[in-house]
């Protein structure tokens, strides 16, 4: 039982470090006991495959079948997954109360796991781990490095096609919305290419680059602040679209590990030069202190309910989700108001790779009821500024509140997971004179 106990601690994203670094660590500090190979395999797969195994694990009622087991969430998970999804079932212990748990419900648990791929039309799971995963690859070219027609040219063996829906292997789209910007089928290699390994493209979602793309900067014109930086996608997005001019974006970051993430990303965008990076909680800043500051891209941590897996909350109830919720928004509103203090900040664009309204309109309906955000002269910029050929908009009944509901739901985007070829996502603008 000692692998499961051992692996159970890397279940959860301690948000720094990859799996692997903290696994192989963990084993060359003597932290863990088991063969580091055995336990990242088993948790990399049994987090592949989570939301599938906790709906399995709720809809049997292992856990309260077997409560006087004391089995555990994650170590049923663990357990769940080598009975149902490794080769030949085998649970790797020697008798022990958990085991017995899981064996005493496995006819229940494969029956659960019968009825999830019937519910979902596949033969395997893994065939429905592959469904789950983004109908196209989206990357852009990354104007710091190259241009769109060298992109082009370096893959020239692709066929040109006009629609998102033509994307298949062997072709390539250029995307109507974001200039720069292509799609091309998931399995095509693009990783391997040289363009990929220079970083003269970026692969990003394509309503990941919506923000940037809506704030859109004016070289030597505009210094910038990206409130929550890492990865930093949207920061060498934002250089693009400067020209790389020199020291024209402060990047935040508060997670020190992911500031290093950040620092990686930029360099090997080349866009140094035109970041700077600042690791530290965007919220303590003196907005006084940054008087250049024309305009702000606030992408704070959500929930990220619109990334594909996540929104799969099978066990949570009702009520933590709900909690939980109240607490991001919170943590939204009061860094947008942070943002909207900085003095001479004309424009700012606010975005979450969530699908929860809690956390999109209903942060915007809060901004634009408050006193001092009002006083402040901040306004929500309407359509015609914020991609306005995009489809999608806001929801309308979240504006209930307004004055012209219409008007401010039309003033944002939302996007459906998989639905409109890729992540779920929300993004919204405010200016002011
Ligand atoms: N904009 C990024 C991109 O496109 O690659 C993704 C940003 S991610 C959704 C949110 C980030 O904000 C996380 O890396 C988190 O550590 C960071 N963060 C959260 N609170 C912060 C704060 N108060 N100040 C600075 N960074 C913060």
């Amino acid at each position: 039982m000692k692998l499961y106990y051992e692996a159970s601690r890397f279940l959860d994203d301690p948000k720094s470090g990859s799996l692997q670094n903290r696994v192989f660590g963990a084993a060359r500090d003597g932290k863990i006991q088991s063969d580091p190979k055995h336990v990242y395999a088993l948790v990399l797969s049994t987090l592949k495959y989570r939301p599938f195994l906790a709906q399995i694990i709720r809809k049997s009622r292992l856990l309260e079948l077997e409560k006087k087991s004391k089995l555990t969430q994650p170590l049923a998970l663990l357990l769940v997954h080598d009975l149902l999804l490794s080769k030949g079932g085998r649970i790797h212990s020697k008798h022990h109360p958990l085991k017995d748990a899981v064996i005493r419900n496995k006819t229940r648990l494969h029956a659960e796991l019968t009825k999830l791929k019937l519910k979902h039309g596949v033969r395997t799971l893994e065939d429905l781990v592959e469904d789950d995963d983004t109908p196209v690859r989206w990357f852009r070219a990354n104007l710091v490095r190259t241009t769109t027609n060298a992109v082009l040219a370096a893959l020239a063996h692709l066929r040109r096609v006009d629609c998102v829906a033509d994307i298949q292997k062997g072709t390539i789209y250029h995307d109507k919305y974001v200039p720069d910007l292509f799609g091309v089928h998931p399995r095509e290699a693009l990783v391997s290419l040289p363009i990929y390994q220079s970083g003269d493209v970026i692969i990003q979602d394509r309503a990941s680059c919506f923000p940037a793309f809506i704030l859109a900067p004016r070289p030597d014109k505009d210094k910038i602040i990206d409130a929550c930086a890492a990865p930093g996608n949207k920061t060498t997005h934002l250089a693009a679209i400067l020209g790389n001019s020199p020291e024209s974006i402060i990047a935040f970051e508060k997670n020190p590990e992911r500031a290093k993430t950040l620092h990686k990303m930029c360099e090997k965008a080349g866009a140094l030069g035109c970041v700077r990076i600042q690791q530290g909680d965007f919220t303590q800043t003196e907005p006084s202190k940054y008087s250049d500051v024309t305009a702000l891209l606030v992408d704070p941590s959500c929930s990220g309910s619109g990334i594909f897996g996540r929104g799969f909350e099978e066990n949570d109830t009702q009520e933590h989700t709900q909690e939980r919720l109240k607490k991001l928004a919170g943590f939204q509103v009061a860094i947008m108001k942070h943002a909207m203090r900085f003095p001479n900040a004309k424009k700012i664009v606010y975005s979450t790779c969530s699908v929860h309204a809690q956390e999109n309109e209903q942060v915007v309906v809060d901004l634009l009821l408050d006193s001092t955000v009002r006083a402040q002269g901040w306004r929500m910029c309407s359509r015609k500024d914020v991609i306005p050929a995009w489809p999608r908009r806001g929801l309308v009944e979240e504006f209930s509140a307004l004055d012209d509901p219409q008007r401010c739901a039309d003033g944002c985007i939302r996007t459906v997971p998989q639905e409109d070829g890729g992540i779920g996502f929300f993004a919204v603008a405010f200016e002011r004179d």
